[in-house]
């Protein structure tokens, strides 16, 4: 495949500052999982050079190294380069969607999904209970949540749980009725022009209903209306939180009590989105804190040095998916706790779905679930 990459002078500043010393093989979880230099994030590097240069095809190993960094940041935390490598790689990204030599097929099958029947899963509909308690809500509200698509047509009982909480705490609030994806996969695609349009569509909707907070089960989602969003000029004014900044805040204050305790040891996992990408470290701990006997045990790698669950890249490489969440789940058991819990959907399904072929029994739990 004939393709010569010309990256911009920041990223070409940015690759120059890689001076391949390898620190980032300790955290890269795609590294980990395939136990090869050139799905580290300093291979990638060097292939980027080397695309860049002429001196190797576009072929599909090459690609493969492109598409499946999971844009964890794990690298950039210990990188003593400072190297922005997820900004490589999407800009790298963004030059094969241009030259229409990317995305992969199974994910222009997403944008596919989503042009149609606006969310990446291709869902037609959303369960009848979260019709219902859609149902009861006002057409339009200062507050809203943005479902997500994971939770609306996958896990709709985190968000009808977060709905009786918001009630609880008198809080008036609606979502978007027919919510469209709000575009962060297309963004880290490299589908930039495809993401904003997406986007805009959102953006659109947020205006004619006067919406003035934005409130997130999606770590994914948070991130993008509280950067992108602005971007597009259109809602620069929207206060934008994610559900656990929401409770955190009612439960520091006195607005909501928790009431049951829960006699388990619990570790929380980070997601990427949330914790890397938006540093919101302590409001899911300061949450499961409050919940009487919950022991809250740090895993060996923690806060910034938490691992990926692959869930960006988990179409098409669900096998690589499952390694990622095997390793996080070895963490998990030498930990000795009884759970895990999160605050991502996307972490939810992948850890809920793998937890059975890991042999062990370990609970985890998601966004709103441990009450
Ligand atoms: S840690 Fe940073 S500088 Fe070192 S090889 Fe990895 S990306 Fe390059
Ligand atoms: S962003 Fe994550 S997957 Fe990509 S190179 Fe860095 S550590 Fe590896």
């Amino acid at each position: 495949m004939a393709f010569r990459l010309s990256l911009s002078k920041e990223m070409n500043y940015e690759l120059n500052k890689c001076f391949r010393c390898s620190f980032c093989r300790s955290q890269c979880p795609i590294y980990h999982a395939k136990m090869n230099e050139t799905w580290n994030a300093r291979g990638r590097m060097m292939a980027v050079q080397l695309l860049k240069e002429g001196k190797i095809t576009l072929d599909d190993r090459v690609l493969d190294r492109i598409y499946t960094c999971a844009l964890c940041k794990s690298c950039e935390k210990i990188c003593p380069g400072l190297v922005k490598v997820t900004d490589i790689v999407k800009e790298v990204r963004t030059q094969l969607a241009d030259a229409k030599k990317g995305p992969l097929p199974e994910h222009l099958e997403m944008l596919e999904n989503i042009n149609t029947t606006g969310n990446a899963l291709a869902m037609k509909a959303i369960s009848p209970e979260l019709q219902k308690a859609i149902d009861k809500m006002p057409q339009k509200a200062d507050t809203i949540v943005f479902m997500g698509c994971v939770a609306q047509y996958v896990y709709p009982t985190h968000l009808i749980t977060l709905f009786k909480i918001l009630e609880q705490m008198n809080t008036r609030f609606s979502v978007l009725r027919e919510e469209i994806c709000c575009g962060s996969y297309l963004a880290e695609l490299g589908l930039a022009k495809e993401a904003e349009e997406v986007l805009a569509r959102t953006a659109q909707r947020l205006k004619e209903h006067g919406v003035k907070r934005i409130i997130t089960l999606c770590p994914m989602c948070y991130n993008t209306f509280k950067h992108d969003l602005p971007e597009l000029g259109t809602a620069s004014k929207i206060e934008v939180q994610h559900s656990t900044q929401v409770l955190e805040d009612a439960l520091e204050k006195g607005v909501l009590k928790t009431i049951r305790p829960l006699k388990m040891k619990f570790a929380y996992k980070d997601p990427c989105h949330l914790g890397r990408y938006a540093e919101l470290y302590d409001p899911p701990r300061n949450i499961l804190k409050r919940i009487g006997g919950i022991e809250l045990v740090e895993l060996e790698r923690t806060r910034e040095f938490s691992r990926c669950c692959g869930g960006t890249i988990r179409v098409p490489y669900s096998e690589l998916r499952n390694s990622l969440c095997r390793n996080f789940f070895d963490d998990v058991v030498k930990s000795r706790v009884e759970g895990v819990v999160t605050a991502c959907p996307t972490c939810f399904h992948n850890l809920y779905s793998t937890a059975p072929y890991t042999n062990n029994s370990v609970n985890v739990k998601g966004n709103c679930q441990v009450r």
